[in-house]
């Protein structure tokens, strides 16, 4: 066993591999694998994820020395090393005059890592969608030994394109690139729900939060344009970052985990949160500088949920109301006879909801892939963060199965595959239309379900063949 103790994030997933590689190149990926055979295997990008996707008591390889870069001939597109974190790639870009087609809320996961769990923003498709071409190591059948194959194009690069690993170890990855934009942003108050998508055709890459407790809607209308970088540009990127991603992070992680009163918390929500916010402030900025934030200062732990947009409005009205019912219980002295039964644990949410809206992706697993075969309908995305310690969130983790669990019945919710994310294969088979075409090819690839690991066999892979025992599965 080895001695490294390898830790996530958020701090909620930590086991000790027994072997763990860094390999410096393709070649010494090979070699690593033909040497440690008898292992199960895990790759891990940044550690971002906060499901249990990298999890392994076999090998563990991290890609973190696999970093070239490379433009394709006509710039459309970059071949980039998969342990290459995207702030990296995204700096190569904008040097010329070039950026990512999509990025999610930070920029520190590998581009391996980000596009195997479906990473997303708002108003566009997620970033696995525009990978055009993997390469990828994995065991030859036949003879058993460790093979470089790109894939390129078909059903199996839409299964390449978002894979959890469960293929091999991708190597390098060629993704869309596109020239580099601006967006102009200005926040503002909705009383509902319908006036906020209503600005959805003025505004395609807005988000916007609903606010706990206030359940007021606060929307950052966002679209993309030609008009230089506003003078305020840098006063507005300070208020964000040492007013919003600073101050209202440690007031927030202050109430949480210290105070620990949800009195305090809805005081701050109705009352103190809505005087702070400036609206109306409109600034034009480079596209990465608006759509990025930096909430990961301070540690903490989510889940996400999707829902197709015609289910939206009541999944926002159904978590409303989970949060109020866990809300009221943590503030009873004497939890109702039900919640006793039960035996839950008591939570406040105390975090705003981040709503996102996400275009259909050609994948076959990732979160906004198709919905069913007959659906033509975007996805939208619900945030759940909490920024308590990490041995205070039992009544977080009870109150996200919770909601997970009754989204999934009521709605149909899908679950981000790198977040808190308890769906069984039946469910997943129910959600996915593609995911028995996903699993036939990762068998081809991998028949022994050598890159699998205990949560993704329970998650995705249940109905696969396991012949082969490796250690550390
Ligand atoms: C603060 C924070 C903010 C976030 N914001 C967003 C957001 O805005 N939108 C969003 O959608 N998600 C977001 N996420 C989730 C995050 O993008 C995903 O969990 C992502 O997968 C993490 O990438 P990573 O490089 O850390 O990969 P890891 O967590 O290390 O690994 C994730 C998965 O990728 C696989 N993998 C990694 N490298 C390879 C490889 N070379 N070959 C095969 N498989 C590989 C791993 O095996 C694992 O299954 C956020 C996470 C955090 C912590």
């Amino acid at each position: 066993m080895s001695k490294t103790l390898v830790q996530n994030f958020g701090k909620n997933v930590s086991f000790k591999p027994s072997v763990f590689v860094e390999p410096k190149n393709e070649v010494e990926v090979i070699e690593c694998l033909r040497k440690h055979r008898a292992h199960a295997v895990r790759v891990m990008g940044s550690r971002h994820a906060w499901s249990e996707a990298i999890k392994t008591g076999g090998l563990l390889m991290s890609t973190r020395h696999l970093t070239q870069m490379e433009l394709t001939p006509g710039f459309q597109s970059v071949r980039v090393g998969a342990g290459c974190k995207i702030k990296h790639l995204i700096r190569f870009l904008k040097k010329r005059g070039l950026t990512l087609p999509s990025v999610g809320l930070i920029d520190e996961q590998t581009i391996a890592g980000a596009t195997a769990t479906g990473t997303h923003g708002s108003g566009k498709h997620c970033l696995s969608h525009f990978i055009r071409s993997v390469r990828l190591v994995h065991y030859e059948v036949t003879t058993g030994e460790p093979v470089v194959s790109k894939i390129d194009n078909g059903a199996e690069l839409s299964a390449a394109k978002c894979s959890l690993g469960l293929l091999g170890v991708i190597v390098e990855i060629e993704i869309e690139v596109r020239s580099a934009y601006r967006i102009e942003e200005h926040s503002k108050q909705h009383p509902s729900l319908a006036s906020v998508l209503e600005q959805e055709k003025h505004y395609p890459l807005q988000q916007f939060f609903l606010m706990p407790w206030s359940w007021d809607f606060y929307c950052q209308h966002r679209y993309e344009t030609s008009t230089s970088i506003s003078r305020t540009a840098i006063l507005y990127r300070l208020y964000w970052l040492l007013g919003i991603d600073w101050l209202l992070h440690f007031v927030i992680v202050l109430l949480t985990r210290f105070l620990c009163t949800q009195r305090f918390i809805k005081l701050f929500y109705q009352r103190i949160l809505p005087k702070v916010i400036i609206e109306n402030w409109t600034v034009t900025d480079d596209s990465h500088t608006v759509l990025t934030m930096d909430h990961d200062r301070f540690r903490h732990i989510e889940f996400e949920l999707f829902v197709t947009r015609s289910n939206l409005e009541s999944a926002l009205n159904h978590a409303r109301e989970t949060i109020i019912l866990f809300g009221e219980h943590s503030n009873a002295k004497q939890p109702p006879v039900s919640l006793h039964k039960q035996n839950r644990s008591l939570y406040c949410h105390h975090y705003p909801i981040c709503v996102r809206r996400i275009l259909r992706d050609d994948t076959l697993i990732s979160m906004t892939s198709q919905a069913d075969l007959n659906s033509e309908e975007d996805w939208y995305s619900l945030s759940f963060i909490s920024y308590q310690s990490p041995h205070q969130r039992a009544g977080f983790l009870e109150f996200a199965n919770s909601l997970t669990v009754s989204m999934e019945e009521k709605f149909n919710a899908r679950c981000h595959w790198g977040k808190l994310n308890p769906l069984t294969p039946s469910t997943n088979q129910k959600l996915y239309p593609h995911i028995k075409k996903f699993r036939e090819i990762a068998n081809q690839y991998d028949p022994d379900a050598r890159f699998a690991n205990a949560w993704l066999k329970k998650s995705i892979l249940a109905d696969q063949p396991t012949a082969i025992s490796r250690t550390g599965d």
